[in-house]
């Protein structure tokens, strides 16, 4: 195909921080854009439109000190040693099997930690900062940032900038499929425009930057089982994200990468009707689920780096619910209420029994449950250090709890429902350092690029603050390899 039968030199799906990257890039390069986005406007940047975007980094010049080694530790379960043997030796060398493996092997990763900095630099060209903030985790394991104005500022300056450099932004235009040249190179995207009517945009390359399948039920239960029922998006924005481009890109032989039947989990109060309504307050109490059954140790580590797997072993429990029951001693940890974001309420009561009815729980469950764990708890000491690991563990009880154990016996009593809210999901692409799709024996598929959710790289615990990160790195390599690509073809 000749330039003149294309639209734009690249399209990309999705404008959240992944796809705008893509397009500042591509467009600060010189190349022409098409930028599509199924939302109406108003609510274009999926996830990244409600996200306070924290990065997990000491400043803006550097990362935290656990990049790359959480990364390591959540490689999958079991890998195998020969992959991993494989992966020692340089890159050209790594047989197809190896570079299409779903996990995230240290060449994309080493990629993404050594590009965050500079891609922040170039953020802040935008006038566009980050610095600490206040957040709701009250222990952390790490280091942390967030962008001023949140995820919005980012979506909003970047999208200025896109259209100030000439971006043509078709939205309420949802892609459905790869477009192919007669040479069978991809070629641009089918999409649905407004009407309903099938519009064919050709481009010389595609950035798939359209997100996870945290919007689509049929792909959730496919890939995460039944639980996939108790579940829903954290924000309005994940509605946006059906899969499409996954999809898509499996059906052009793109390797899948990341734990398809994951998803980053965050636990939510679901009576709120607000974006991100968490409840954080369970390391200093105890969770029940709707038997007034403890199922999981509430405090094996800070926070921050066991609220992922807490949250979904919750979609796991009867109806996907659970209750953090509380007392009132927690009025002794300082800036308890920042660990909660819900505009709901605390169901308050002066008994426990009292509690369980307003709860509609079993209440001699509830005393059974509260009264086995106050037994379990090691003797009052007058000290309590809430933001430290402190051991003040529970003895002889199933499943234990590993700190800030005290017995729940000050009234009155306090709990808020709790379920498994999806932040994003796992599964996705397959990529290269310069955020090209491999095809499932590990080679190139010329032409295709993906960015942000769209791209696979977690299994087993999200390494936290990364997923904006994730988004305008491999958008912006994205951007930066078609420009080099196509001036290199001119
Ligand atoms: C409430 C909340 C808090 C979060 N907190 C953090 C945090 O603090 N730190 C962090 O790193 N991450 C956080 N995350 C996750 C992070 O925000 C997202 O994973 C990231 O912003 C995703 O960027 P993206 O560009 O890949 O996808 P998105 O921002 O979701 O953008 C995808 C875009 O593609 C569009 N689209 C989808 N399908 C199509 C289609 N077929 N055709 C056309 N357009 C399509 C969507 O409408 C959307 O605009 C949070 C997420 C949420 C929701």
């Amino acid at each position: 195909m000749s330039k003149t039968q294309t639209d734009s030199d690249l399209v990309i799906v999705g404008c959240g921080i992944a796809g705008l990257s893509a397009a500042v890039s591509a467009l600060q390069a010189g190349l022409s854009v098409t930028l599509l986005e199924r939302a109406p406007e108003p609510d274009f940047g999926g996830n990244t439109r409600w996200t306070e975007a924290y990065c997990r980094m000491k400043n803006e010049s550097e990362i935290s000190d656990d990049f790359e080694e959480h990364f390591a530790a959540n490689a999958g379960w079991n890998v195998d040693p020969n992959v991993l043997a494989a992966v020692s030796e340089p890159y050209e060398n790594w047989p197809g099997y190896v570079k299409a493996h779903p996990f995230p092997d240290p060449e994309v990763i080493a990629t993404f930690a050594d590009r965050v900095p500079s891609t922040v630099a170039w953020l802040n060209t935008f006038g566009l900062r980050f610095e600490p903030q206040p957040i709701y985790l009250l222990t952390q394991n790490t280091t942390r940032i967030a962008a001023k104005g949140g995820g919005l500022a980012l979506i909003e300056r970047l999208m200025q900038e896109a259209k100030s450099l000439g971006a043509t932004v078709l939205f309420e235009v949802t892609a459905i499929d790869l477009l192919r040249d007669d040479t069978d190179r991809i070629a641009g995207i089918l999409a649905v425009e407004k009407d309903g009517g099938r519009r064919r945009i050709w481009a010389r390359s595609v950035v798939l930057a359209s997100g996870g399948y945290e919007g689509n039920q049929e792909m959730l239960t496919h890939y995460l089982g039944a639980r996939a029922r108790h579940i829903r998006p954290v924000a309005r924005g994940g509605y946006y994200n059906k899969g499409e481009g996954i999809r898509m890109a499996l059906a052009a032989g793109a390797a899948p990468a990341g734990e398809y039947g994951s998803y980053h989990a965050e636990p939510v109060d679901p009576r709120s009707r607000m974006a991100e309504a968490v409840v954080f307050i369970w390391p200093y109490g105890m969770l029940v689920n709707k038997h007034c059954q403890r199922f999981i140790d509430e405090a094996s580590a800070t926070v921050d780096a066991i609220y992922d797997n807490v949250t979904r072993s919750i979609a796991d429990q009867p109806d996907g619910m659970s209750w953090v029951i509380f007392d009132s001693k927690v009025e002794e940890i300082p800036r308890w209420k920042t660990s909660i974001r819900s505009d709901q309420p605390a169901i308050e009561a002066p008994t426990l029994e009292a509690l369980a009815h307003s709860l509609g729980l079993p209440p001699d469950a509830l005393a059974r449950t509260v009264a086995n764990f106050n037994a379990a708890c090691p003797p009052e000491d007058g000290e309590f250090t809430p933001f430290g690991i402190d051991g003040r563990a529970t003895t002889g009880l199933t499943p234990p709890k590993s700190n800030w154990c005290r017995p729940i016996d000050k009234a009155p009593f306090r709990a808020y429902p709790i379920m498994s809210a999806n932040c994003f999901t796992f599964g996705g692409l397959k990529v290269n350092n310069d955020a090209q799709v491999l095809d499932t024996d590990g080679r190139v598929i010329p032409g295709l690029y993906a960015a942000g959710e769209t791209v696979g790289i977690y299994h087993q615990v999200y390494t936290g603050s990364t997923s904006v990160l994730r988004g305008a790195v491999f958008g912006r390599l994205a951007g930066q390899h078609a420009a080099m690509t196509m001036q290199a073809r001119v």
